[in-house]
């Protein structure tokens, strides 16, 4: 299950929730790495479900599946990102690859310089997407905390976390191959118990083998002979009468 990641490799966040234009909302502002315009990419994969182009190229994108928040729970996700200078390459319907760079920060609306404005909603997409809100702000429905909603990971640069603390995802522990490990004693113990019985009827066999494979040797007259024996086989060396 996927682990909704900051939608930025930059956290640079310029303005956090429920201050100035984002009063009574959780959006927040974030400006990448610099003054220019840096990439926002997909935090998990979803499917654009709308977009808003007569305000601030508004761009709503739910979760295909549900994805795993930070405390542990599971729900559908609903994010929407502002100020995109364009969103020519997006439509409605469109599906977007986790970690697939989609939207970019810009300055469409009211932004005074390159950003993205971008909010997290839990569960699925539904009626306008947002509200305005008592502060008179429009917002998505169901809005919670990014660091509620959004897991950082060793690829995110953080150079102002505004005092919110992201989960990180952890690095996978790389298994190690099985050490091969000596026989336990309860089994060498079994194993002999095992053998014993098959030794011992070895044991037998040969004995009843012995006497039936004596070699008897018997020459016509006075050479020089070479005689090949198996194992454990008598030979008895007779006189021609
Ligand atoms: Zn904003």
């Amino acid at each position: 299950m996927e682990k909704p990641l900051f939608p930025s490799e930059y956290m640079r966040i310029t303005q956090g929730y429920d201050e100035g234009t984002h009063k009574s909302s959780f959006a927040i502002d974030n400006a990448g790495k610099d003054s220019g315009i840096s990439d926002i990419y997909a935090p998990y994969t979803g499917i654009i479900k709308k977009i808003y182009q007569n305000d601030a190229n508004e761009v709503w994108l739910e979760s295909s599946d549900k994805v795993e928040y930070p405390d542990g729970t599971v729900d559908y996700m609903t994010m929407l990102f502002a100020h995109a200078n364009s969103v020519d390459n997006l439509f409605v319907g469109k599906l977007i690859k986790k970690g697939e760079a989609f939207y970019k920060e810009g300055t469409k609306g009211n932004a005074s310089g390159n950003h993205c404005h971008f909010e997290c909603g839990r569960g699925r997409f539904s009626n306008s997407g947002w509200h305005k809100n008592s502060s008179g702000y429009w917002s998505i429905d169901n809005g919670e905390r990014p660091e509620a909603c959004l897991w950082i990971d060793d690829s995110i640069k953080i150079l102002n976390n505004n005092s919110y603390e992201f989960k990180k995802i952890s690095t996978p522990i790389v298994e190690k191959p099985k050490e091969e490990l000596p026989p336990k004693q309860e089994d060498v113990e079994k194993e002999k118990n095992e053998e014993k019985p098959v030794e011992e009827q070895k044991e037998k066999l040969k004995d009843e083998l012995v006497p039936k494979d004596e070699f008897t040797f018997v020459a016509p007259k006075t050479d020089l002979y070479g005689v090949y024996l198996k194992e454990n086989q008598k030979l008895t060396i007779e006189e021609l009468s």
